[in-house]
């Protein structure tokens, strides 16, 4: 047993005063008391639940930075941003992720984060062909998590094609790639390998985006992990918004909400860009906005109408995404300023 006592703690009830927390030998809470006397082996004046970080691709961390000098394009944009990711990407071995993972981890924790939510792509080799084990890179992501204790939601992510029209995955895209029977025995196998981890650690799934995944596939996708979270990126960029439209005959946020019945198993990552009654009518769906302000602000992507999200009963998640930096108090005030810079407004 380990008790924390705070000054003031926000429970499940809200804000209290005097709280005694007490953890089992498992680490889990197992009370939450308040107006306990000041008495404890950990005294803190404010104490509060940590968060999920609900978005991560951790190998990404190696590269921040490697794209902040103007280079030769005429106009740096998201998508030269991702010429370098792909070939940065092509360099790394299970080892580095594993090493970068432990470190993207340990870097979470100190930042307040409980949980990585790991949106996991990274499947294959160089070149595109498999590892022995399916599940190789997914185990590296794990036994980073092993050794630094942090919560871990692994999402397998399937990864199918190279855009709406379904060409095939580019050279940067092909250690990504699976088809649907390739993507289950890779759920699968990165699903055992989640049992060596403690019981609270989850299996979610993660069709990647409209651009990668076939959209009919969609259901298959979601019943593979029966009680587990599903993700998608969904609308963040603009040329996105447009591929999907010219493919579907609908904009991403009003594709979904007519063929994928959204409810609140789904986080839909970076809904940066809806119109005014997609964002009503998705935030009344209960789905999650997986928001990631400071990587949405490095690539330029847009504002998250998060104004009228919220008055719409939205609710919010924030990741780290890119992990260009991990710092959960700034992630929370890139979000509040880009509503008030927008709105030129305050307190939003
Ligand atoms: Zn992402």
């Amino acid at each position: 047993m380990t008790t924390l006592w705070a000054g003031q703690a926000l429970t499940g009830a809200g804000w209290a005063e005097n709280v005694r927390v007490t953890l089992d030998a498992s680490g889990r809470i197992a009370a939450v008391e308040p107006g306990m006397p000041r008495a404890a082996d950990h005294v803190v004046d404010i104490l509060l639940p940590a968060p999920a970080n609900a978005h991560s691709h951790a190998f990404q961390r190696a590269m921040a930075g490697l794209t902040e000098r103007r280079g030769p394009n005429p106009r740096d944009t998201f998508w030269t941003w991702r010429e370098l990711m792909f070939r940065f990407l092509d360099r790394l071995t299970p080892d580095h992720v594993e090493a970068i993972a432990a470190l993207v981890q340990m870097e979470m924790l100190e930042a307040g984060y409980a949980t990585n939510v790991e949106f996991h792509y990274l499947h294959h080799r160089p070149g595109g062909r498999p590892y022995d084990d399916p599940a190789e890179m997914a185990g590296r992501i794990a036994a980073a998590a092993a050794r630094t204790g942090i919560g871990l939601t692994l999402l397998p992510v399937h990864y199918q094609f190279g855009g709406c029209d379904r060409r095939p995955l580019g050279p940067g895209q092909v250690r990504f790639g699976t088809d649907r029977d390739g993507f289950a025995r890779l759920h699968a196998a990165s699903a055992a390998v989640l049992k060596a981890l403690p019981d609270d650690c989850r299996i979610g799934v993660a069709p990647h985006s409209l651009r990668a995944v076939a959209p009919e596939a969609i259901a298959d996708l979601v019943a593979l992990a029966p009680d587990g979270p599903v993700h998608m990126h969904l609308a963040e960029q603009v040329a996105e918004v447009e591929e999907v439209r010219a493919a579907l005959g609908a904009r991403p946020v009003a594709w979904v909400l007519d063929h994928v019945g959204p409810d609140r198993r789904f986080t839909f990552i970076h809904c940066t860009q809806m119109e005014p009654a997609e964002t009503e009518a998705l935030a009344r769906s209960g789905a999650v906005a997986g928001l990631c302000p400071m990587t949405e602000s490095s690539l330029g992507d847009g504002i998250f109408d998060g104004v009228r999200w919220l008055d719409a009963g939205g609710r919010i998640a924030v990741g780290s995404d890119s992990n260009i930096r991990i710092a959960l108090a700034e992630e929370l005030r890139t979000l509040e300023y880009s509503q008030r810079l927008r709105d030129r407004s305050r307190a939003a």
